[in-house]
């Protein structure tokens, strides 16, 4: 009978690392697919820096670039190209973004606007 205890002790041992593993799995999952929402939204022209929002406060940002205008509204933490005046439309096609680096791109004009957490020091940097 000391046999199969041990068999049996094995046995739970056994499901209590496939639990563990599974519960591993789950979470990182759940990390990839719902990854959290962002704070800020940096835009780039050019790959410059044109301005860092926060996703916070509502407000209307005209992008102006020599190719163009893309009109960047944030409303109820969300990001949306509203208007843009580029020759494919795409940007303002995009749903609005919240969550951690999604973005918007603007080919035509060399737009990006992608979706940050805080700034590594804590502070805001360069909110407009
Ligand atoms: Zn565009």
């Amino acid at each position: 009978m000391r046999n199969s205890e041990k068999k049996h002790r094995m046995r739970n041992d056994l499901i209590l690392i496939a639990l563990t593993v599974s519960l591993a799995i789950a979470i990182g999952l759940s990390l990839y697919f719902l990854r959290e929402d962002g704070e800020t939204v940096r835009v780039t022209v050019h790959g410059e820096t044109f301005g860092v929002y926060s996703l916070t406060e509502d407000r209307t940002v005209e992008i102006r670039s020599e190719e163009g205008i893309n009109r960047l509204v944030i409303r109820d933490g969300e990001a949306f190209v509203e208007h843009a005046d580029c020759p494919d439309g795409i940007c303002a096609a995009h749903k609005p973004i919240k969550r951690m680096k999604e973005s918007i791109v603007c080919l035509p004009h060399g737009v990006v606007i992608t979706v940050e957490g805080k700034a590594a020091d804590g502070s805001p940097d360069l909110v407009v």
